[in-house]
């Protein structure tokens, strides 16, 4: 794994003795853990658990999703566990000491099932082949069972807290991987850190609801494990609606991490998935925004992000706050976001270097700034 030395590393260490703003990484995997570790974070701010169900296990995600056997979604839902408990088991290892922020799924459940578009290919392939007919009405009626579900506007649908909602034994799940991974690392004399985040909250009885599921979880497992469990509950604020009641949700929640991409689209209601290919380059070549707002903070989300932390450290002034989005390893978002007093930034492992020394500058510049107006 690459390490900083040289030059580069005493700059950043110079960066450190000044910034007041932590930086930890976004990773989910041990692999890139160890690499934001190596860069100096202090933590992991986001791990995006979806991340975690690729291959096999969006097969596994599908028949839990599409079958109502209780048997058969029991199956799926205890390899799932196995397979999250070994994750965790990796991340915290890796962070040894230092906290890891476990999110809750988050994506639209159809980026887990199979494309009712493909199924179709499929299907006319085997037609064509003159394929088995029991295989080919099976094939259709999985493709017609996963169309049924779609959604128009799968950003704005079942993603989410919501899926937890609709769907509760996948953050039980969650959880009691997080809890028990916890559990058997502190066992062997480790001291594992994680936080658990709540994704797309936009009001309060959401985050009270996920909430009680994990306290819940998290007890029951401390206590068939035998050991002591103090696991934070917190939740990003990515929805306007919840920048604006920050001050409620923090009643609920140890934590606010604030995610930059969904709130600059949520704000804007720019598609974040489709900035380059649409409007937002000829914004930027007919000066209608000075630059892209996905990647430097936009004075207006910022001004949602200042609103939040206020707010919420009115609601709770133990709340620790961050940021996770894309602009957390931004240079000028992170001036922004130093001015605004949050507690630490979280971005792309690589980008963590760079962070230490936007956060550095920032607190010399107000430094000096200080000195100059004296
Ligand atoms: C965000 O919305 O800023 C965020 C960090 O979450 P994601 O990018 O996974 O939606
Ligand atoms: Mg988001």
């Amino acid at each position: 794994l690459p390490e900083l030395t040289g030059d580069l590393d005493t700059i950043l260490e110079w960066a450190d003795e000044f910034r007041t703003l932590g930086v930890r990484a976004n990773a989910d995997n041990p692999e890139d853990a160890e690499l934001s570790r190596n860069f100096g974070a202090e933590g992991i701010g986001l791990c995006r658990t979806e991340h975690m169900f690729l291959g096999d296990r969006k097969q596994i995600i599908q028949t839990f999703i599409l079958n109502e056997d209780p048997a058969v979604r029991d199956k799926a839902v205890n390899e799932l566990l196995e397979a999250q408990t070994g994750d965790f088991l990796g991340m915290f290892k890796a962070m040894d000491g230092l906290p890891v922020i476990v999110r809750l799924l988050d994506p639209p459940l159809h980026e887990f099932l199979e494309s009712p578009r493909a199924l179709d290919v499929e299907i006319a392939k085997l037609e064509a082949m003159g394929g088995d007919a029991a295989a080919i009405a099976e094939k259709r009626r999985l493709m017609e069972q996963i169309d049924a579900m779609s959604e128009a506007n799968p950003m704005l649908g079942l993603r989410g807290c919501r899926l937890g909602i609709v769907y509760p034994i996948l953050p039980i799940m969650q959880v009691r991987a997080i809890a028990t991974a916890a559990a058997e690392l502190k066992k062997q004399g480790l001291d594992p850190r994680p936080e658990i985040m709540i994704p797309l909250v936009s009001v309060v009885p959401e985050l009270e609801k996920l909430r009680g599921v994990a306290e819940q979880t998290i007890a029951e497992v401390a206590a068939e494990q035998g050991v002591e469990l103090d696991i934070p509950v917190g939740t990003m604020i990515e929805l306007p609606r919840a920048a604006v009641t920050a001050d409620e949700i923090a009643a609920q929640a140890d934590f606010f991490s604030f995610g930059t991409n969904d709130l600059t689209q949520t704000t804007f209601g720019f598609s974040r998935d489709d900035v380059e290919a649409e409007f937002v380059p000829q914004y930027l070549e007919q000066r209608l925004l000075p630059y892209n707002p996905f990647a430097t903070i936009d004075p207006g989300v910022a001004k949602l992000v200042k609103m939040g932390v206020e707010l919420g450290r009115e609601g709770n002034p133990e709340l620790v706050c961050g940021v996770c989005g894309e602009h957390g390893g931004d240079p000028d978002s992170v001036k922004t976001f130093h001015a605004i007093g949050l507690d630490y930034v979280s971005c792309s492992p690589y980008r963590v270097p760079l962070a230490r020394l936007a956060a550095g500058q920032a607190a010399l510049a107000e430094q000096m700034d200080g000195a100059r107006d004296k």
